[in-house]
């Protein structure tokens, strides 16, 4: 394989510090008790990043494993859930609810917009007997952060418990865990931290804990039955061996992480010069607002495929963009400004690239893509 640039919503570049953390020896993290200390040590420092007291744990799978778990562990046959949908990732969350025999009740929002605060309320001032709701910070596949910093202080006094998926926006996007009231949330390594794909980032309330404890029914599952992380530090017990060399790795972006002074900030700027170059270019966003600030999803024009578009993006500029699955595939591409993806550099490259290509296809452009974007971040 052909090194590339990656510049896809998730996973991204990899720092070369991440990469060589993964080098160090290992011990074995069941019995020495110094990496009991140090997975305590990184859960701490993941605190900072999202802003919470509640228990973080690290879990050894990829974010879908996350969305598994809290379904698994708290949802119980005959249980309502609320499942907020306004994209593909709100919407897949019910099958999760489904598999662990949750009743879904799904509530639809214009897939083009940010969750409508006010249609939920006049909802739940109808319906809010549900034990909890499920939700996406950011819709990946169209590009859209959802205002949970207003949608789960809603829920919560409404009674229910927030399982917030945030794989796509931990990192990127402000993030108060617990100001916000969310009892589940779940992050990815592979995403904005720019850590390999392969663990699951995990923050957990003590409602959440209790209801885990006194469910009616066993959890059916073991690698998502989160009870057995209750009590691994004071116990010296992990469920299973620790990916012992990827949290080496997911510690070191930690540490970048937390290095820079802010880099919430950055992703901000980042996105809003990708958005206004497409923009005055004349080229089209998905979303009409809400706008993520790690990924921007663009219409294809209709000079070109998105296949052509991605095949001449790799194979004459090296350079990987997203595309997206169901109803959005072949309409839109996208290019996930995250982590270490969201750096100037990569950004000017990425839309030089995207200028030239769009040239030859004969779509009009006013102005250069690059050009714009330079002018945009300098303000
Ligand atoms: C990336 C992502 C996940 C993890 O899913 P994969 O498709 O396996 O990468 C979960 N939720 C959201 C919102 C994501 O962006």
């Amino acid at each position: 394989m052909k090194n590339k640039l990656i510049m896809t919503p998730g996973p991204t570049e990899i720092h070369e510090t991440v990469r060589r953390a993964f080098l160090q020896p290992i011990t074995n993290p069941d019995l020495d008790e110094d990496f009991y200390e140090f997975y305590l040590e990184t859960c701490q420092r993941l605190k900072q990043i999202v802003n919470t007291k509640n228990d973080v744990l690290i879990l050894n799978g990829e974010g879908i494993l996350g969305l598994e778990a809290a379904c698994a562990s708290l949802i119980e046959p005959g249980d309502r859930i609320l499942c907020l949908d306004n994209g593909l990732f709100g919407q897949g969350f019910a099958d999760f609810v489904k598999i662990y025999g949750g009743e879904a009740i799904m509530l639809q929002f214009d897939y083009h917009r940010g969750i409508d605060v006010t249609e939920l309320e006049a909802f739940l001032e109808q319906d809010n007997r549900f034990k909890l709701a499920t939700l996406v910070h950011c819709e990946t596949p169209s590009g859209i952060t959802n205002p949970v910093d207003t949608i789960c202080p809603l829920l919560n006094a409404h009674g229910m418990m927030t399982v917030v998926d945030s794989v796509s926006a931990l990192g990127g996007e402000r993030l108060k865990t617990d100001e916000w009231k969310i009892d589940v949330l779940l992050g990815g390594s592979q995403k904005c931290l720019s850590a390999p794909p392969g663990l699951t980032l995990l923050s957990i309330s003590q409602r959440a804990w209790t209801q885990i404890q006194n469910r009616k029914t066993a959890i059916p599952g073991y690698y998502t039955n989160l009870a057995h992380w209750a009590g691994w530090y004071e116990n010296k017990w992990f469920p299973y061996t620790q990916p012992i060399s990827d949290i080496y790795g997911l510690r070191a972006a930690i540490d970048r992480w937390l290095e820079e002074e802010d880099p919430i900030q950055r992703h901000g700027l980042m996105a809003r010069g990708v958005r206004q170059a497409l923009l005055k270019a004349g080229l089209r966003l998905y979303p009409q607002d809400s706008f993520s600030n790690t990924v921007t999803t663009v219409m294809v024009p209709e000079e070109i495929t998105f296949k052509t578009l991605f095949n001449e993006m790799k194979e004459e500029h090296h350079i990987l963009i997203g595309g997206a699955f169901g109803y959005l595939k072949d309409q839109v591409f996208r290019i996930g400004h995250m982590g270490e993806n969201c750096h100037e550099a990569k950004l000017y490259l990425t839309l030089k690239a995207l200028n030239r290509v769009l040239n030859k296809y004969q779509v009009p452009l006013r102005g250069k893509l690059h050009h714009i974007f330079l002018q945009e971040i300098e303000i």
